[in-house]
């Protein structure tokens, strides 16, 4: 039997894949992941099966989708008990270990489980002087949270059995809003000139009305905390809470002819502005820069275990992946956050390197989702893949090794109907090679039971290729009905196959197609 490699799984949360240099977006410089996808490969079409925290988790832990594992929303947590991918592992020989971010909920029936070593932070955690668990309960840690976490991961690499393999998840937290840099990296990306998407005003034409009425606009609901801002003394009331009843409160948008105050945290720099324009750039560009310094503090971090392994001559016989628990707008369609099946919340990024069966420099386009992460740790480490697990191993399409499935498509499903933050609305879809194919169903009994209004469900279909943005919903365009068709049993196809339940009434969206194309 081949040597089991040593698996050590690197996830951010919140982290799009256009903030990793490796991707070309040219907006920042991540040198540390650049390594890793230099030595192996940078996957393009590596989507998550629901655009959140917690039920990402749950989905890379049991390899199984949302329905199955029942991690849905925020508010789900994990039953401990389940099988998942560690517990396999270590059952197999591995030494296992999770240190950082878990939010997949606290107590007996829900911290980690299959763990040897875990110390996580409690839900989001914070990102200065932390509380961490572990076994002996809570315990204040100080520093930053990216340092601290990669510590504990250095700490117990130095102290595991040599003799045996190690599968090691560092999950950071960064760079999760409400995006606190550590002032070292305060210089970085302050110039104000980091580049605006093209799509930053979108006024949500030709889209469900899901676009429009999401609450995730830079422009209109991030908050004083998120762009490191104050109100001037007396200033308190100035922007709605964010929720009733909460403290923290929303930068309101300029209004014509009225002075809004502003002021840096960390500098104590004073701000005027009247122009609601050129507020909702100044609130991009303190967004952006934010959300890049914690990255810089990921990437050093990052250089910190790559140098690990090459200093213990690990490298060779190291899987080491670097991705996200999702993608994250990065000001495309005006918007933060993540949430929707659009692809720039889809997206993960995924960067991958073992040099002993994985090209370096290598890039692949064929379609993976999160649930296939498992499948993919347990053949590597020549284990039977248990039946319950619903992804495949991703083996062949790293090392490119015979034909991947050219009818792969990626499910999504999300379902915090309107959620009180947000105002996402619940959705399901799918996306192959060139078309996505959205549901939204719009559940007005949310999973925990409250009833969150009556918006009528609404298809959306975009040529992923003719259309990157998704700026033109071809649902209802006779020329894409046969399109339409296809991904509607593409949809199906998948939903029967994961054993997930529909909302849409196929039979009938056919008939009226076949009305469509008729008239
Ligand atoms: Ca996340």
């Amino acid at each position: 039997m081949t040597k089991q490699p040593n698996i050590l799984f690197i996830m951010s949360d919140d982290h799009a894949a256009r903030a990793i240099s490796a991707y070309g977006s040219g907006l920042n410089s991540t040198p540390n992941l650049d390594r890793i996808a230099d030595g192996g490969m940078r996957l393009d079409n590596c989507y998550v099966t629901n655009s959140i925290c917690t039920p990402s988790r749950a989905a890379i832990l049991t390899g199984t989708y949302n329905h199955v594992n029942l991690v849905t929303t925020l508010d789900t947590h994990i039953d401990n008990r389940l099988p998942n991918v560690a517990k396999h592992l270590r059952a197999a020989g591995y030494q296992t270990a999770i240190f950082g971010k878990w939010h997949l909920g606290e107590g007996k029936a829900h911290e980690p489980s299959g763990f040897d070593a875990w110390s996580v932070l409690p839900g989001q955690g914070e990102y200065f002087d932390p509380v961490m668990i572990d076994r002996d309960g809570p315990r204040a840690e100080q520093g930053y949270a990216t340092d601290i976490i990669t510590d504990k991961c250095l700490d117990f690499l130095g102290a595991r059995d040599a003799t045996r393999p190690f599968f090691l998840m560092c999950h950071h937290k960064a760079p999760h809003r409400s995006f606190e840099p550590h002032p070292r990296h305060r210089h970085l990306y302050a110039d104000g000139q980091l580049p605006v998407p093209d799509t930053f005003d979108d006024d949500y034409a030709n889209r469900a009305s899901a676009a429009a009425a999401a609450k995730m606009r830079i422009k209109s609901d991030m908050t004083y905390k998120d762009l490191g801002l104050v109100q001037p003394e007396g200033g308190e009331e100035v922007g709605d809470l964010l929720l009733p009843g909460w403290t923290h409160r929303k930068v309101p948008d300029a209004i014509d002819g009225e002075v809004l105050r502003l002021i840096d945290v960390n500098t104590g720099e004073a701000y005027e502005f009247t122009d609601p324009d050129q507020l909702a750039l100044f609130k991009y560009q303190r967004y952006m820069m934010r959300y890049l310094q914690t990255i810089a503090a990921v990437d050093e971090n990052v250089g910190r275990l790559l140098d690990y392994l090459d200093a213990e001559g690990l490298t060779d016989d190291t899987i080491v992946i670097y991705t996200s628990d999702q993608g994250f707008f990065l000001g495309e369609h005006g918007w933060f956050d993540k949430r929707f099946m659009y692809e720039e919340s889809l997206q993960m990024p995924f960067l991958v390197r073992y040099p002993a069966g994985i090209a370096a420099g290598s890039t692949s386009s064929t379609i993976a989702t999160n649930v296939d992460f498992a499948p993919t740790f347990l053949d590597y480490a020549g284990l039977t893949i248990p039946s319950y697990m619903q992804g495949e191993s991703m083996r062949a399409l790293l090392e490119q090794a015979g034909e991947t499935d050219p009818q792969r498509v990626a499910y999504h499903r999300y379902w915090m109907h309107k959620d009180e933050f947000h105002n996402a609305f619940a959705h399901y879809g799918v996306r192959d090679g060139r078309y996505k194919l959205i549901y939204w169903y719009n559940d007005p009994l949310d999973q925990l039971g409250a009833h969150r209004g009556d918006e009528p469900p609404e298809w959306e279909l975009f040529d992923c290729v003719e259309d990157p943005f998704e700026l033109h919903n071809r649902a209802h365009d006779p020329a894409y009905s046969d399109i339409f068709a296809g991904m509607l049993a593409k949809l199906d196809r998948k939903m029967a196959e994961i054993g997930d339940v529909a909302e849409h009434d196929s039979a009938a969206v056919r008939s009226g197609l076949r009305r469509q194309t008729a008239a």
